[in-house]
């Protein structure tokens, strides 16, 4: 039956439009049986989210910018009052100046990677301190990461580095939370194309790089980052903390990739 989320409950972070990967993860929830609040940043952002979150049945609880730590304190308020407790949360939040995501990752300024890794890196502790208190029959936390924090790849440059420490806390933070029987893991995305994935340089050429030389010869989609998202939130890996899971068509495991792609 469609109840492997029955009972939970949880805050997404991330939905700015129909091709977020936090949207492909909402919906599965949803059709597992989950209530769900999302957040938005901004107005222009609202205005998105609000019928989406119809969709769903979802409630939205407010504008976040992680940046300020008093929206994040803000929606974490609104959901406790709301039901008194979480069983999860996603966090699918990143940014980069996208002129820093070409060229060499040596030309980065300092106010950049600053910005970048609190916005990418930081705000997953940040939210994770605040799920905490109110995860008291435990919980699950995800993040969303990207093969280019393990493996340096063209123009990700500064955020590859913010999404290294991203990992690493994935597992500073499921030894800080474990005790309270809440896990922590992340997904490795392949890459797909998202508001966000436009401002990285020649995606498009990463896109049919990955379709090439992927063990299932194409990308994924937010869908199935959603199903795998579903499990790591739902009861079924409940022996599961502190991993990174890699949901990106098996391209991860290829040492040997091809050099001339005929369709590239
Ligand atoms: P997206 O643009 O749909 O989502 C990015 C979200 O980050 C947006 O909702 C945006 O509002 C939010 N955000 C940015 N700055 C913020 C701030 N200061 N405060 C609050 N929210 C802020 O793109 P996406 O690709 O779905 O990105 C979601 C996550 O997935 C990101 O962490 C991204 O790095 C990761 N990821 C993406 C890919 C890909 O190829 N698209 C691959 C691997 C990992």
């Amino acid at each position: 039956g469609n109840n492997l989320m029955a009972g939970k409950r949880g805050l997404i972070f991330g939905v700015a439009n129909n091709r977020s990967i936090a949207w492909g993860i909402a919906k599965a929830l949803a059709d597992q049986g989950a209530e769900i609040a999302l957040t938005y940043q901004g107005d222009s952002l609202r205005k998105r989210v609000e019928p989406l979150a119809a969709e769903l049945g979802a409630t939205v609880v407010g504008h976040c910018d992680v940046t300020d730590m008093a929206t994040i304190d803000a929606v974490f308020d609104v959901v406790k009052e709301k039901w008194g407790k979480i069983d999860f949360v996603v966090h699918a939040v990143a940014f980069s100046d996208k002129d820093e995501l070409t060229g060499r990752y040596v030309d980065t300024t300092r106010d950049n990677f600053l910005r970048t890794m609190d916005i990418s890196a930081y705000s997953f502790t940040a939210i994770a301190k605040r799920a905490e208190p109110l995860m008291t029959d435990g919980g699950s936390i995800l993040t969303l990461t990207y093969y280019g924090a393990e493996k340096v790849m063209p123009h990700y440059n500064v955020m590859g580095i913010a999404k290294a420490a991203l990992e690493a806390s994935v597992q500073y933070l499921a030894v800080d939370l474990g005790g309270s029987e809440i896990r922590v893991n992340a997904i490795s995305a392949g890459p797909i194309k998202t508001l966000a994935a436009s401002g990285i340089g020649d995606f498009r050429y990463i896109l049919k790089w990955n379709e090439y030389n992927a063990p299932l010869k194409r990308t994924v989609t937010i869908e199935e980052v959603g199903d795998s998202a579903l499990y790591l939130l739902s009861d079924l890996s409940r022996g599961v903390t502190g991993e990174v899971m890699h949901v990106d068509s098996g391209y991860h495991v290829v040492g040997m990739k091809a050099v001339d792609a005929p369709d590239i």
